[in-house]
């Protein structure tokens, strides 16, 4: 069972450091960014509504989406494990994440550091819709309100693993397969 959630600031490196472990692991990639920007593009209605609340840096509903994740996580590919990305993101995220997942849970949390200003010029240098100055600065907010106390969360479970996300990518990837590895 391979059940993880990586953690870490807009612009740590989740992306990157989730397609490489996927590959890795051969386990499905659940990112709730995605799914919401693929409901916008498709411009269903939940797409609509998330469209706005995300270009401002704001968070889409805990109940939204727990919906889409209890959704995903019933797929047959999430059968033997996954790796959630952007998700949970609050107290009520994690809560529901327990209950989902109950009796198991997650087998790892990584949380991959990077200090403030670093992020914030990798974000700048990649342009997403919701890169400009000011949605950054909320998200980067939000980020210390609302989902840093995660790490106590996870860590008082004794599943929470801290990998510095400064060097290359696959340095940074060396480190996560090793704190994987490191509780088999
Ligand atoms: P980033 O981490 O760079 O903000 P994401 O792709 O994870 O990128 O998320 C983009 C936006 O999608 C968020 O700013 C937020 O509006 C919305 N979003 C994604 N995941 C969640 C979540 N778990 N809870 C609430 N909103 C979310």
């Amino acid at each position: 069972m391979t059940r993880l959630v990586i953690l870490g600031k807009q612009g740590a490196g989740k992306g990157t450091q989730c397609a490489l472990l996927v590959d890795h692991f051969g386990i499905p990639h659940i990112s709730t960014g995605d799914m919401l920007r693929a409901a916008v593009s498709e411009g269903t209605e939940l797409g609509l509504k998330a469209k706005v609340i995300m270009d401002a840096g704001d968070l889409v509903s805990d109940d939204l989406i727990l919906g889409i994740v209890e959704e995903r996580l019933a797929e047959p590919d999430a059968e033997n494990g996954f790796l959630l990305d952007g998700f949970p993101r609050t107290d009520a995220q994690a809560q529901g994440l327990v209950e989902m997942l109950a009796p198991q849970g997650i087998d790892i949390a990584i949380d991959i550091e990077v200090p403030d200003d670093v992020v914030t010029q990798r974000m700048l240098a990649r342009g997403r819709d919701d890169d400009t100055p000011e949605a950054i600065q909320r998200r980067l907010q939000l980020y210390q309100e609302e989902t840093a106390p995660l790490l106590d969360f996870f860590s008082s479970r004794g599943v929470l693993a801290a990998v510095d996300g400064l060097g290359t990518e696959q340095e940074v990837q060396s480190r996560i397969i090793s704190a994987i590895e490191s509780r088999d």
